[in-house]
């Protein structure tokens, strides 16, 4: 098998006006950057706001194992099924972090025969999205750090500044930093620190805003510290959310690209699916459910984060209806959830696979539990052996759950076929009607345990000294009708983990609650969840390399 930058080398492009034309797109509505990508304005979404929405299809998945499960690669070749199937199908999915791309696993945005093009500069600096987020949030830290030195009107405690500072590098030794040393004309002398960009508040409220007008609203709205008398400061205080909008200016507008086969798909936005909701931005959802028939997107992580958040905060928030969705299960997370160890997911081993359903089956339940119905893509990995396929689609059959070999990676759309047909009978036999899964208006009590009982399993939650103090303040302060956004683990629905498989019985520990003012959702955090990652010992970047004919070389 090629590998996915020789197949990406190797696929025609076409002209990005191409792809504009496609989806009916007049010259004014959009903006090339360069040859093979453009911004398509946001005001498309005002003018065709009669025009009736296709249909959404969710892409979500079983917990995954860490190397991935491959959901944007489904993603991406379901669209590109579809097209297949002459529907107008549209990908909308996340950008990718810088970050990463020269930590662990290098970049990626699919892979194999359904990955999104041109690859290399959406892994960089694509359009520059994440370049104006990173700059407006820390313009804001600046102005906060100015505020402290030019006499500290609004009486900010410099000990309970909640802002920090980001950059899309993992760059472990930025976590935690003492700034505005070397004396009195270099600033209030306090402990700060960095995020990577995606864990950003204002890459979270850009992907949940539906204009311009909206988004300077969500950045005013955001939290920044605390006076000493322990009153909440936010931006408006400042007088600075204009500021940081006009460095947003572009980044509101979506970003239309390409996959290999030339399907549309509209990249925008990539918050953090812990303490964020990890959701491309909701613009580029509405915009493509304005322009496909069908449109399909994905969440962070599996169903348990994934999924919850797509559901109860986009689309809340943005009013969308979710046609159906796509669970994605690989015999290797089947196994891992199974118990077997890492090095040995490749030994074919059918008992595993029937222990380790039991995890696959939770996630169908959570999905039902939003009146969504689903199909199964069973993602075949070149080491899974015909009678573990074979089997997870016995167990499937014995569920009731339906069930799609898919074959994307292989095979681009041509191996999605599958797929495509039963999502869209699926669609065309569905009489549910989706509905989140708590009210907003419960207490946050209430609802921080409807989503740990119903969606996780949780037999008790419990809520730690901090956490309680906390809750009270959010009450006090006007805070508790917002949504929840959950930091938990992706690797178990408990807040272990190593409880992998279907885990029963558990306690879960809220321990600390972030208001997202600005976003609209409290961060409930179940364990130590890392803004800011590291590099490994043997990072990707030894890897990438610029040859002389300017192609850059290794990164995915
Ligand atoms: P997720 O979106 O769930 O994190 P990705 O789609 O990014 O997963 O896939 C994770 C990694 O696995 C990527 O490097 C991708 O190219 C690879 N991958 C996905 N599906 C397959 C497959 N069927 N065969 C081989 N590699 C795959």
């Amino acid at each position: 098998m090629k590998s996915d930058s020789a197949i990406a080398q190797e696929a025609t492009m076409l002209p990005i006006a191409m792809i504009a034309k496609q989806l009916g797109l007049a010259d004014e509505e959009w903006e090339p950057y360069g040859r093979y990508k453009a911004k398509i304005h946001v005001d498309v979404l005002e003018k065709m706001k009669n025009h009736p929405d296709g249909k959404l299809i969710l892409v979500t998945a079983m917990s995954p194992t860490p190397a991935g499960e491959g959901k944007s690669t489904v993603t991406i070749g379901l669209a590109q099924a579809l097209n297949k199937l002459s529907q107008r199908a549209i990908a909308a999915i996340r950008e990718p972090s810088l970050g990463p791309n020269f930590g662990l696993k290098g970049g990626a945005a699919g892979g194999g025969y359904s990955q999104v093009l041109p690859m290399s500069d959406i892994n960089l600096h694509f359009t520059g999205d994440f370049h104006a987020i990173t700059t407006a949030h820390n313009l804001l830290a600046a102005l906060i750090d100015n505020h402290l030195y030019q006499g500290n009107e609004l009486h900010i405690d410099p000990d309970r500044v909640t802002w920090r500072r980001v950059l899309d590098i993992n760059d472990r030794s930025l976590r935690q930093v003492a700034i505005g040393l070397g004396g009195r004309g270099n600033g209030v002398t306090r402990e700060a620190g960095f995020d990577i960009t995606v864990a950003s508040e204002i890459m979270a409220l850009l992907c949940l805003v539906e204009n311009a007008t909206e988004l300077k609203d969500a950045l005013a709205r955001m939290l920044i510290g605390y006076t000493y008398e322990n009153v909440p400061v936010t931006v408006s205080d400042l007088g600075v959310q204009g500021a940081l909008a006009a460095l947003l200016k572009d980044a509101i507008h979506p970003n239309l690209v390409q996959t290999i086969e030339n399907t549309p798909a509209i990249i925008h936005g990539g918050p953090f699916g812990n303490i964020a909701h990890g959701c491309n931005s909701l613009i580029a959802t509405q915009m493509a459910l304005k322009l496909g028939e069908y449109v399909v997107t994905e969440a962070g992580f599996g169903a348990d984060l994934g999924a919850e958040k797509f559901f109860d905060i986009k689309c809340r928030r943005g009013q969308l209806e979710p046609s159906a969705a796509v669970i994605v299960a690989t015999v290797r997370a089947l196994k891992y959830h199974g118990g077997i160890p890492k090095k040995d997911l490749t030994i074919e081993d059918l008992a595993a696979i029937t222990r380790g359903f039991a995890n696959l089956a939770h996630h169908a339940r959570i999905v039902s539990e939003y009146h969504v119905p689903f199909v199964i893509a069973l993602n075949r990995f070149p080491t899974d052996t015909d009678a573990e396929l074979a089997h997870v689609e016995k167990l499937c059959a014995e569920h009731g759950f339906r069930v799609a070999l898919t074959e994307v990676f292989a095979k681009g759309g041509a191996g999605g076929m599958e797929l495509a047909r039963a999502i869209m009978e699926t669609i065309d036999h569905s009489e549910m009607s989706f509905a989140p899964i708590y009210d907003v208006e419960q207490s946050l009590l209430n609802k921080i345990e409807i989503i740990c009982k119903k969606v996780y399993g949780a037999r008790t939650v419990q809520f730690t000294d901090v956490a309680k103090r906390q809750l009270a303040d959010c009450d006090r302060h006007g805070w508790s009708n917002l949504p929840i956004c959950m930091a938990k683990t992706p690797y178990s629905f408990s807040d272990n983990p190593s409880l992998i498989g279907d885990v029963q019985e558990f306690t879960i520990t809220i321990r600390d609650i972030r208001p997202s003012l600005g976003a609209e959702f409290l961060v409930c955090l179940t364990g130590d969840i890392m803004t800011m990652p590291g590099l490994p010992k043997h990072p990707h970047a030894l890897k990438v390399d610029l040859d002389e004919s300017g192609q850059v070389t290794g990164l995915f």
